[in-house]
């Protein structure tokens, strides 16, 4: 199907807007979605592409949101504009801020890159200022519905398998206002994975903005005493001050921030040292050019960026690639350990996975763009939508 552009009536006007843009002009945008995964393929008209991706999950609804209000501001400009039009979408859609404006940003923004990324020949993270290379993964569980007995020997038995030397657990319940999934888990998780891996395992937490300040702070001294290095969104994320309250109180770095999309709140969350270690999600925060301005605002409060990547869509290797450019990284990258039990869609979407770990190491390639190729058959089987600019 495809559908004539949609006309903003944002106030600033259509004619003129891009005139002075240099570089091949964004000639067509195209989707290809299902509610829980969708791609962008970005045309210009030179007939060069590249491709992205939005936020998964109802990336059918961000899908739409993507061709009302993504795609009318980017058709017919320069694609050496990406960043100015980055700036502006935010300020155009005013009346729409919010999670899904972003989802739909990132698939514009992070196709642009992989274009960019084919045009030179290079990897993305070289265009990003870093290079293609190795990165030390962390083996992060999503899962709470499993006790501290199995959750330790799923962990030992990936150690085997592909040389893990960090490895994430859940605690508390997500949201759960003080109330764990189940009576004593989160007392009986910690200890256990520490007898389990071994004094030398780096161990890392997630608490889902599960505590209050003072539960947190309790569960922070446990997690303490059993060497865990990392514990991750302890309050409820918006309650900035409750998780600022957490990170004075304890030693162990605190990390935040997957879900905030607004640059304001990240300036005020770094300001106010709500944590101690940045982590935004490339599609939650409306692409790379963003990250990268949220990891710039962490490194020059001497803040470390680990990012946020649940999953393995793109938003991983993006992730990889941002990590590899990054001015102050943080010490590995996130690296979900879920297979087709929870996440039955992940295993289709490439021709070739870029997720092989060796050694508790992931590599980023020197293919140009992204270096991925998305599966003919997954694209196929889904929803096709584009995006025409009249020119
Ligand atoms: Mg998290």
């Amino acid at each position: 199907m495809t559908e004539a552009p949609y006309s903003p009536s944002g106030a600033m006007p259509k004619a003129g807007r891009g005139a002075d843009d240099t570089g091949p002009r964004i000639t067509a945008l195209e989707t290809f979605s299902t509610p829980l995964v969708g791609f962008v393929r970005l045309t210009t008209e030179d007939g060069a592409q590249g491709w992205g991706q939005m936020s998964t999950y109802n990336a059918d609804i961000t899908t739409q949101v993507f061709h009302r209000q993504i795609a009318p501001w980017a058709l017919g400009r320069g694609i050496d504009a990406l960043e100015a039009i980055v700036d502006e979408i935010p300020e155009r859609e005013h009346k729409y801020p919010g999670t899904y404006l972003m989802r739909a940003l990132a698939g514009l923004d992070t196709a642009a890159w992989d274009w960019r990324g084919k045009a030179a020949g290079k990897p993305v993270a070289e265009l990003l200022g870093g290079s293609a290379g190795e990165l030390r993964a962390y083996a992060s569980s999503m899962r709470r519905d499993i006790t501290p007995e199995a959750e330790a020997e799923r962990m030992l038995r990936l150690r085997e398998a592909h040389g893990f030397d960090a490895f994430k657990m859940r605690v508390g319940a997500e949201c759960g206002r003080d109330v764990d999934e189940w009576p004593g888990r989160t007392e009986a998780i910690v200890p256990a994975m520490r007898r389990a891996l071994g004094d030398d395992a780096a161990l890392l937490a997630d608490g889902n903005s599960g505590f209050s300040p003072t539960r947190a702070i309790e569960v922070g001294r446990l997690l303490e005493a059993n060497g865990v290095e990392h514990f991750e969104e302890p309050c409820r994320f918006w309650k900035l001050e409750e998780t600022a309250e957490v990170t004075a109180a304890l030693d162990l770095d605190v990390a935040g921030g997957e879900q905030d999309w607004d640059l304001e709140t990240w300036r005020r969350m770094i300001d106010m040292r709500a944590v101690d270690i940045v982590q935004p999600d490339i599609l939650y925060v409306g692409g790379m050019t963003r990250a990268m301005q949220v990891a710039r605002m962490g490194a020059e409060a001497g803040l470390p960026c680990t990012p946020h990547a649940a999953n393995l869509s793109l938003v991983t290797l993006f992730t990889m690639h941002l990590m590899r450019a990054l001015p102050h990284p943080g010490r590995y990258l996130e690296l979900s350990i879920e297979g087709p039990d929870y996440y039955p869609w992940q295993d289709e979407l490439f021709v070739q996975s870029p997720y092989a770990v060796s050694g508790g190491r992931i590599r980023v390639s020197d293919a140009p763009g992204w270096g991925v190729e998305i599966s003919p058959d997954w694209l196929a089987k889904s929803t096709y939508q584009a995006s025409e600019a009249d020119i």
